[in-house]
């Protein structure tokens, strides 16, 4: 099965996309992990990212739609991948669209996630994950278990993103209404639009979406 999750910086699809990876051996396809992993790699494409990522804007379609078409590519890709992340532009669904064609790959779903905005803000300022297997936490809505363990890997280090400041949510939440919200009514068009409500707690959330899974399946 091939899904995307849609939503604002903060509605909850990495944190989702971690437990349908979990529960149902798909690939979460992150553009933001790719582009901080090219970030802390130092490489070209890392280099050019880093100040744009900082101001809370856009990376160009050419460098995201080049990076997911390498990954969609893969192997263990085949067996059904969540895109978080991507596309954000109508030029990457376009994009999208073709490289599916092109692999006589499916979209089955893209479920945009329902948050306003207001509550963006604590969410994204709490944020931060285990510094060795990436799994998400939050200051307030999930901590871990034991106190400074990660729950999945045992890891004792954390870190929080260099753009997760309250300075650039609002330049994050602008990019999204304005060049992101416009994949809904593309979306709507093509028939495979579905909503959680984000606003829920995460288990919820998660029941929701298993809820959305099941009548696809
Ligand atoms: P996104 O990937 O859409 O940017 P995340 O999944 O990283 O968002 O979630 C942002 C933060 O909010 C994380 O710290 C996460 O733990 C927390 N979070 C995610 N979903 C919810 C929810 N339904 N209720 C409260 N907090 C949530
Ligand atoms: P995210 O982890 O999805 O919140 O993305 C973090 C940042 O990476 C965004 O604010 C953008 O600067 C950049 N980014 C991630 N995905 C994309 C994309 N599909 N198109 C353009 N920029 C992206």
């Amino acid at each position: 099965m091939n899904l995307i999750l849609l939503g604002p910086p903060g509605a909850g699809k990495g944190t989702q996309a971690q437990r349908l990876e979990q529960k149902h051996g798909l690939i979460q396809l992150s553009t933001g992990d790719m582009l901080r992993a090219a970030v802390a790699a130092g490489s070209e494409i890392g280099r050019e990212a880093k100040a744009i990522m900082d101001r809370g804007e856009l990376v160009s379609d050419a460098v995201v739609v080049s990076i997911i078409s390498d990954r969609i590519g893969q192997d263990d890709a085949r067996s059904g991948f969540i895109l978080d992340g991507f596309p954000r532009t109508v030029a990457q669904a376009e994009a999208l669209d073709h490289m599916l064609n092109e692999r006589g790959l499916k979209l089955n779903a893209v479920i945009e996630m329902k948050v306003v905005d207001d509550i963006l803000v604590e969410r994204i300022t709490g944020r931060y994950s285990c510094g060795k297997c990436g799994f998400g936490y939050h200051d307030r809505f999930l901590l871990p278990k034991v106190a400074g363990v990660c729950d999945k890997c045992g890891g004792t280090e954390f870190k929080r993103r260099a753009d997760d400041k309250a300075e650039t949510v609002s330049s994050r939440l602008a990019a999204y209404h304005a060049q992101t919200a416009p994949l809904l009514p593309y979306y709507q068009a093509r028939g495979v639009l579905r909503a959680v409500d984000g606003m829920a707690d995460i288990d919820e959330v998660s029941q929701q979406l298993e809820g959305i899974l099941g009548q696809l399946a």
